[in-house]
């Protein structure tokens, strides 16, 4: 059937008029319209955690509340299950294994690595700054301590924090064994604090790290002039082992120290949230809490709870690898539990798309662009989370189901070989979050559709040689 003459004019009117001014409004998004991004990144938080993730005795009341103004992601991943590629990933947007930053060897940095993120990787903070944003980096670094590697020349305008984790540089007066993590002292771990590119003490004072941090980053809060955005990666060191709180914090919690630790960080989300409120800048800033790897539950009580999830940090069950995570957006966010996939290195496709950034060409990014879901407008675009140890591929989740390839166990615990599963385990992750049920017998279809996925995955792969292992 014909169409009217006048829908015939409204689409030439829309597409010749309209449209072009759509596009142009999204692309000069005014340097006041552009909103701040904050990211608040936990060291070895678990999935069972916090108060709003069912921890039955950790008060976390500021959590609580951000989760109850905002959104909690239930089904929400970090990219690897330890620190280094962790943070590579979510900084890049990219797995770990593009960038080198993951080994099959050393599973992180260590104080005498050489390596570190390379040049050639754009992070978060060089394409906002490239947007017009001022950058800051609070916290635990762990993408290489040389010069080269810091944050301040990997787009960030300032860095207070340590460069590597808190049990590292063990000094040599320290207990041997693990009574220097069960009974720790600052002074047991000589962990330098840097100013931007300059050590400012050492062994840093680890009771107040979390205190600190908190300070420096209300401060760069406050400063910020209204006219110009700003982007804060606070990585936070705890609630990594060895476990400090600050004075303030201690014994209160039911949980024993590591409760503690966690209602400071608690305490210090409030003053982060508290501070965007004051500055009049809360309205025009998302906010997103997560963790960079599960609890590590091999150090006893010192470690946290991966909740009903299975196993923890370091290894790829979904207590390694998925994150109590919240957003938090005043007036914008869509407030309430969303169950769609997400991962940390979606953040820079998410805040590109929110910022009108352009996302780093000339390469291969892994991350989708989340803001249909933050403000209510879409589903995540995102069907597939690939679960890398170093370099091996171990587990693929497609949309509710995830099979095993591989599988290995934490820090001693079983398999403690990487072992291949013949035939590969399947998991339906949305009836089965424990992982509990292995249902592939039932299910050939389902793996052979995943195989197929993985195929593709690897056909578009280049691996980089490995930074972990210099
Ligand atoms: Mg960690």
């Amino acid at each position: 059937m014909k169409q009217p003459l006048w829908l015939f004019m409204i689409a030439v009117i829309a597409a010749a008029g309209l449209l072009p001014l759509c596009i142009a409004r999204a692309a000069d998004k005014s340097e006041t319209s552009k909103p701040n991004f904050v990211v608040i990144f936990c060291d070895d938080l678990g999935y069972g955690d916090l108060g709003c993730f069912g921890h039955p005795t950790i008060k976390t009341p500021r959590l609580d509340q951000m989760a109850i103004e905002g959104q909690r992601w239930t089904q929400f991943y970090s990219a690897a299950p330890v620190c280094t590629p962790s943070r590579a990933a979510l900084l890049t947007g990219r797995l770990p294994l593009r960038s080198g930053m993951c080994s099959d060897r050393r599973r992180v940095l260590f104080p005498n690595s050489k390596g570190g993120l390379p040049a050639s990787e754009v992070t978060i903070a060089e394409m906002l700054r490239e947007a017009g944003y001022a950058t800051a980096c609070v916290g635990k670094w762990h993408l290489g301590h040389h010069e080269e590697f810091l944050p301040t020349n990997h787009g960030f305008d300032s860095y207070f924090g340590i460069p590597y984790s808190n049990d590292m540089d063990r000094a040599k007066s320290a207990p041997k064994g693990r009574t220097s993590i069960f009974q720790p002292q600052s002074e047991y771990f000589e962990v330098p604090i840097l100013r931007d590119l300059e050590e400012i003490e050492r062994p840093a004072h680890q009771t107040t790290l979390t205190l600190r941090y908190t300070q420096q980053a209300t401060k760069f809060i406050s400063e910020q002039p209204k006219d110009k955005p700003f982007f804060l990666y606070l990585a936070h060191s705890m609630p990594h082992v060895p476990l400090f709180r600050s004075p303030d914090f201690e014994n209160q919690s039911l949980r024993g120290l590591y409760g503690d630790v966690i209602e400071e960080i608690d305490w210090s989300v409030g003053q982060i949230l508290d501070s965007l409120e004051n500055a009049g800048v809360a309205e025009n800033t998302l906010v997103v809490f997560t963790s960079d790897n599960g609890p590590w539950t091999s150090q006893l009580d010192h470690g946290g709870s991966a909740g009903l999830l299975h196993e923890g940090k370091g290894t790829t069950w979904e207590g390694g690898m998925r994150e109590p995570t919240l957003m938090w957006w005043p007036e914008t966010i869509q407030p309430g539990t969303v169950a769609d996939l997400g991962s940390t290195m979606d953040l820079l496709a998410t805040f590109a798309a929110l910022s009108g950034a352009q996302k780093p060409s000339g390469r291969t990014l892994d991350s989708f662009d989340l803001s249909g879901p933050i403000t209510g407008q879409g589903p995540s675009p995102r069907e597939h989370i690939f679960y890398y140890r170093g370099y091996q591929l171990m587990a693929v989740r497609h949309r509710e189901y995830k099979v095993h390839y591989q599988q290995q166990g934490s820090y001693g615990t079983e398999p403690k070989k990487r072992t291949k599963c013949e035939p590969p385990k399947l998991y339906h992750l949305e009836i089965d979050p424990s992982e509990r049920y292995n249902i592939a017998a039932e299910n050939p279809e389902v793996i052979a559709e995943i195989d197929a996925l993985v195929v593709t995955h690897r056909s578009s792969l280049k691996p980089a040689p490995s930074q972990l292992e210099h």
